[in-house]
């Protein structure tokens, strides 16, 4: 599938790494100008050899005050992919009130924060939108120790919906990808385990996790007009894990 996005500009948070990193790369190799978010300047640097003239922007989601800095003044956006998270592993019993703070304000509040910002400027402009949230499986079945994770991703699926609905009467479509694993640093870090890895990629019908490309073109299918009624969804990028 050839997308075009010329004549686009997007916004991808936690773009310095993993898919992010690749989205950045999808949507620039697609014509779109890109501001490419994330907290590891040397990344940025990095990025922005591979992509001559994308806009890096480096900070801490996290921090709502230093985001509201940052992107207050990003100026117009057409497509955004709210991709940045931490997973911190730890059991139920042991997630400490920092685990809990860090884990909603970069994977859940800064995706709230970043696009009432983005939103906002298309309002403004009178154009349509689309804007992709990167959730996960775990949004729908449980995985050990990643209580405080999954639950991020479980309310960013009802944050996806109450966008839609109320950004959809001004032409915004907000959607979500959901994955399974995927080896990327956070991807290696969460199957670890070689023996719980092995039994896990077994319990998927497609007996594999997910490539980094699979979830990227899912995201630019959501992000173009190819699925223009879609909007309130999400598409599993899971080897068919549910399914099972
Ligand atoms: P990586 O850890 O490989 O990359 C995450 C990127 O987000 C990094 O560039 C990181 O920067 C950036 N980031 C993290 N925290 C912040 C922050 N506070 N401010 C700005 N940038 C930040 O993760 P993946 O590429 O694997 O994950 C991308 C998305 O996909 C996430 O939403 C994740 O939950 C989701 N996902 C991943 C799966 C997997 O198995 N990999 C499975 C299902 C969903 P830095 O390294 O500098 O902190």
């Amino acid at each position: 599938m050839q997308l075009n996005f010329s004549g686009l500009r997007a916004l991808v948070t936690g773009a310095g790494k993993g898919i992010g990193r690749d989205t950045v790369k999808a949507l620039y190799a697609s014509g779109a100008r890109v501001v490419a978010v994330s907290r590891t300047n040397a990344d940025l640097v990095s990025l922005s050899k591979e992509c001559p003239g994308i806009e890096p922007v480096c900070v801490d989601l996290g921090d709502w005050k230093a985001t509201e800095k940052a992107l207050g003044g990003v100026g117009p956006v057409d497509l955004l992919v709210n991709n940045a998270a931490v997973a911190l592993m730890r059991p139920f019993l042991e997630v400490t009130k920092e685990d809990f703070d860090r884990s909603f304000s970069v994977n859940l509040r800064s995706a709230f924060q970043v696009s009432q910002i983005v939103a906002r400027g298309m309002i403004n402009r009178g154009v349509p939108g689309s804007i992709v949230n990167v959730s996960s499986m775990v949004a729908h079945v449980t995985f050990p120790n990643l209580a405080a994770y999954s639950t991020t991703k479980g309310a960013m699926t009802m944050l996806t919906k109450s966008m839609a609905m109320e950004l959809g009467p001004y032409k915004i479509r907000v959607n979500s990808v959901n994955p399974t694993v995927v080896l990327t640093a956070m991807g290696q870090k969460v199957s670890a385990d070689p023996e719980f890895s092995q039994k896990l990629k077994e319990r998927h019908p497609l007996r594999k996790f997910a490539e980094v490309e699979d979830v990227v073109n899912s995201i630019l299918f959501l992000l173009s007009d190819r699925s223009a009624s879609t909007s309130g969804s999400g598409i599993l990028v899971d080897a068919g894990y549910l399914a099972s």
